[in-house]
């Protein structure tokens, strides 16, 4: 168990660190959208997401993920008793299926939700769109949906096995789909009836605010689909990424942005 656990963590690093790396530099060679900023523009936004990337990395390491663990050494163990069949590796799956349909109402929160907005809007006010936004998180948002998850782990006794393949499967997901890569167009499409693509969640990310709250799905679609939340709309290269009226920020903004009063935000 011990041995499975440290592979999974093993793998689980390289895995997301050449995934991340192989979308960087494919997004590159074949973007979908010219990036429209500045040498100098670009440099300062790499700086902004690398910064919030690096506080999430320590976070993880040091909170998250002893929380995560925490929890899933902790849950009151009531699947061998009252549902056997919901273990291994059916069961994996199945945590999967059912913790991507809580990320997503998870994400919708973030949007309805003025005090957790807050925190999730500052991976919003990115204004373009690549791997680098996939990891663009405030570390408030990070430390709440942390202890968001420990709830779910504790109530629904989920196998850390799980939570880990679940980590990695979220981390894989959010970077396909944040990826400023090209793909045929007839595969997107494809794609998009099961998974979240480019294409669907660029339509999140438009600075439009009707746009901003839809197409919450994190690995499968089809939640956005059976919930209402799909937006009518189609990705278009010209559309706006960002927040509605809202500009980017400098890094020392962003970090603070969440506790300042409204009025006092800048
Ligand atoms: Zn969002």
């Amino acid at each position: 168990m011990e041995n499975l656990l440290q592979s999974l963590i093993a793998y689980k690093t390289i895995l997301v660190a050449g995934w991340i790396a192989a979308f960087f530099v494919f997004e590159r060679v074949f973007p979908a959208a010219p990036i429209a900023l500045s040498r100098e523009d670009r440099r300062n936004r790499l700086f902004r997401n690398g910064a919030l990337f690096g506080t999430n990395t320590i976070l993880s390491i040091a909170v998250v993920v002893p929380i995560s663990a925490w929890a899933a050494a902790s849950a009151p163990d009531w699947r061998s008793s009252l549902a056997p069949w919901w273990q291994g590796p059916f069961g994996i799956v199945l945590d999967l299926l059912v913790l991507d349909c809580l990320i997503y109402w998870w994400h919708r929160l973030n949007h309805v939700v003025p005090f957790l907005w807050r925190f999730h809007e500052i991976h919003h006010l990115d204004e373009t769109l690549d791997t680098t936004t996939a990891v663009r998180f405030h570390w408030g948002e990070v430390l709440l949906s942390a202890c968001a998850r420990a709830v779910l782990i504790l109530t629904l006794d989920i196998p850390i096995e799980s939570v880990l393949v679940f980590e990695m499967q979220v981390l894989l997901a959010a970077i396909f789909a944040h990826s400023n890569l090209r793909l045929p167009t007839g595969l997107e499409r494809a794609l998009g009836w099961i998974v979240i693509t480019p294409a669907i969640h660029w339509v999140h990310h438009h600075a439009i605010r009707r746009d901003t709250d839809s197409n919450y799905g994190n690995l499968f679609s089809f939640w956005d689909r059976i919930f209402g939340s799909f937006s009518p709309n189609r990705r278009r290269l010209d559309m706006k990424i960002g927040v509605e009226r809202e500009p980017e920020r400098p890094f020392a903004t962003l970090f603070l942005r969440p506790f300042r009063r409204i009025a006092d935000q800048k």
